[in-house]
């Protein structure tokens, strides 16, 4: 009768079984070492011979229907998981991907590929060098005097050195404040003909406005030859400008200006494309915009670099890579630039 009972709760349970754990303990609390079954077969003892014979059999029965009806269950239960996590899971591989955002090419690089592209047409060669740079080569080189409003603490950015007042200008660190610094390195190690322009990054310590960054971008150039005049300087310039504007109308006008580099040095403004000279808000009713400075290299800077100036003569030209872009793509404020804002990035 006992092992009767033990079968019937034994698969009740079984019955009502809900999870792998479930089907665990049933295995542990009736097939385990201590479990229900060997418990019942250790009283066995007590009964005679033939009684125990047919009651071992029948536990030995019970115990194998139990572990076959547990393992079948077990399989059942395992093929169910599977098949939720299947359901849940599903995976569409036919949905369409989300798509890549292409990235866009930055307004500045834009206009300093274009830049390079015209200059090296018109035989210049693209030179580079260093943003960090000593007084000499960004000043003193270039005929800036001790006393140059350029050199006080508010206009550059000074690297600070450890007994810097006992360095000599050689040694003494600035960020560039202009990539005319290559002009002199160029010059010291080459010979004329030289043809180069400089792209790159420069710094000045003044507060930011629409016009106005702490770090932009220049293009030097620089051309020395023998007898080279301010009708080459003025014809190269408008041909680069007339190329970079796509506007074969840009006039360009020279003023008499200061550079300690350059004598003499003007200031070029270029004709208003956006009233074409009739005076407008962009022109500030003038019709010409200022749009860079140069001149002609100046004696002082020929020496310092160890050249003749009774031999040679040469332009030198700066422009800010910033401002031709806002121009050119109608830009009204300078810190669009680095402000990494997508929807301006977007637009090119
Ligand atoms: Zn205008």
């Amino acid at each position: 009768m006992k092992i009767e009972d033990l079968k019937k709760e034994a698969l009740q349970k079984l019955e009502k079984s809900a999870s792998i754990a479930d089907l665990e303990n049933i295995e542990k609390e009736y097939l385990g070492k201590k479990g229900r079954i060997r418990e019942l077969s250790l009283s066995l003892k007590d009964l005679d011979l033939e009684e125990r014979k047919q009651a071992g059999i029948k536990l030995n029965n019970l115990s194998n229907s139990l572990k076959e009806k547990l393992e079948l269950k077990r399989k059942m239960m395992k093929l169910m998981q599977i098949q939720e996590k299947e359901e849940k899971e599903f995976l569409d591989i036919t949905i369409p991907s989300p798509k890549i955002k292409r990235g866009h090419i930055h307004p500045l690089s834009l206009a300093r590929k274009e830049l390079e592209d015209i200059f090296t047409h018109l035989g210049f060669s693209i030179v580079e060098g260093p943003e960090i740079e000593d007084e000499w080569h960004n000043f003193d080189a270039l005929n800036f005097p001790l006393n140059h409003p350029a050199r006080e603490m508010q206009d550059t950015f000074f690297i600070k050195q450890r007994k810097r007042e006992e360095l000599s200008q050689n040694e003494k660190l600035i960020l560039r404040t202009h990539t005319s610094n290559v002009q002199t390195r160029y010059m010291e190690a080459h010979v004329p003909p030289i043809k180069i322009i400089v792209p790159g990054r420069v710094f000045r310590s003044e507060a930011t406005d629409a016009r106005h960054e702490v770090c932009f971008y220049q293009i030097e150039g620089l051309l020395v030859d023998e007898n080279v005049s301010v009708a080459n300087l003025k014809a190269v310039l408008e041909s680069f400008l007339q190329e970079f504007f796509r506007n074969k109308e840009v006039k360009i006008r020279l003023r008499p200006s200061y550079f300690p580099f350059v004598e003499p040095g003007f200031e070029v403004d270029m004709s208003c494309l956006v009233c074409n000279q009739k005076g407008c808000s962009t022109c500030g009713k003038e019709g010409w915009i200022e749009i860079l400075g140069a001149g002609m290299v100046h004696p002082n800077v020929f020496k310092n670099c160890g050249l003749n100036p009774k031999n040679v003569t040469g332009f030198a030209f700066g422009v800010s890579v910033d401002r031709l872009a806002m121009m050119k793509y109608k830009i009204d404020d300078i810190r669009w630039f680095h402000s990494g804002d997508l929807r301006f990035l977007k637009q090119f």
